[in-house]
């Protein structure tokens, strides 16, 4: 049976920006309208570039910040009417893996005493069964018992996302928030992190929210892809369906940039051009207009709705004419 963990309907964060002397406050969409559920067991993986919203929803999916309209159910429970204690309780089943195992972990503690934190804030567990579950965590992913005294700085950075990862998973969350896990670290390392996450998943039928800027690392990880620009959500599926036939103009920009080994799949190049706008001041009807190789005139007058297409979601007044254009061109 499927489980949904997280549930969003909607979903938008909206921030008041304070205007100059003679200019009004603007608002800033950095998030408007996302919808999607993630299941036990499986990723949903967030691709767009910087600015897209992705790290907007990691925030709100966390719990950090709540969201401005929409709906969100995490585990069943509606966060927006939860009281304190009530978030509390679903902030601990979702955890977060940050983009950066240098900054994430504090260098001043022994690697022991950063995977027991979270069980002596949340849990009535003695010394001892902490140390116990600590030792037994370090050796799920990887790491030897002996590191548990040592410092963040005495690892590399591989070993230092295994920690991080690790911690994540001491109060055995329902969810993780992967922000860009394998950006930082070397092209040989990612994979072994990637792996580790997968065999994890299994384990522990965890649901991932997978953030990356480019969808190269996603393709093995990730069961559906939504694909975001400036806030909004281009295109959305299955994740056999976006890598094979991908339709929005701005996913097949993605994926011709992503740098495959296969050289059929190399081939296929898009050209990605112009800087991604500026969120406070975005283009009018379709905001991907400006970089768009299909765009008409429609495109800067009507905001193209999210709509059903070859099996996938897609906001694009002409995914048709897209699909048939890049299929000639592969
Ligand atoms: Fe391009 Fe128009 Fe589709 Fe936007 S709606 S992606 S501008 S073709």
């Amino acid at each position: 049976m499927t489980v949904s963990v997280v549930q969003a309907e909607n979903l938008a964060r909206y921030y008041k920006v304070r205007g100059g002397l003679l200019t009004a406050p603007r608002t800033l969409k950095a998030l408007d309208g996302a919808s999607f559920t993630v299941e036990a067991g499986q990723t949903l993986a967030v691709v767009g570039e910087s600015g897209c919203g992705k790290s907007t929803l990691a925030r709100l999916i966390t719990m950090i910040e709540p969201p401005t309209s929409g709906s969100l159910r995490i585990t069943g429970t509606d966060i927006i009417g939860a009281g304190k204690s009530q978030l509390q309780q679903l902030r601990s089943t979702v955890q977060i893996v940050f983009q950066d195992p240098y900054g994430s972990l504090n260098p001043r503690q022994q690697v022991g005493s950063i995977l027991e934190e979270p069980l002596q804030i949340n849990t009535d567990l003695s010394a001892s069964e902490r140390r116990d579950k600590a030792l037994s965590m370090l050796q799920r992913v990887g790491l030897r018992a002996e590191y548990y005294g040592r410092y963040p700085h005495m690892f590399s950075g591989g070993q230092r996302q295994r920690i991080a990862i690790a911690r994540a998973l001491m109060l055995q969350p329902k969810v993780v928030v992967a922000d860009e896990p394998v950006s930082a670290l070397d092209v040989s390392i990612q994979a072994q992190i990637l792996n580790l996450m997968m065999d994890l998943q299994d384990e522990f039928n965890l649901a991932y929210l997978f953030i990356s800027h480019g969808l190269s690392v996603v393709e093995h990880i990730a069961d559906e892809v939504m694909v975001m620009y400036l806030g909004r959500t281009v295109e959305q599926g299955l994740s056999e369906v976006i890598f094979s036939r991908p339709v929005h103009p701005y996913t097949q920009a993605l994926l011709a940039s992503t740098p495959f080994v296969d050289p059929a799949r190399r081939a296929k190049r898009v050209v990605l051009s112009g800087e991604i706008p500026s969120p406070l001041d975005p283009p009018s009807g379709c905001t991907f207009h400006g970089r768009c190789a299909h765009a008409q005139k429609l495109c800067q007058q009507q905001v193209p709705e999210s709509r059903l297409f070859d099996g996938r979601q897609v906001a694009c007044h002409f995914a048709e004419a897209s699909a048939v254009v890049h299929r000639a061109a592969c």
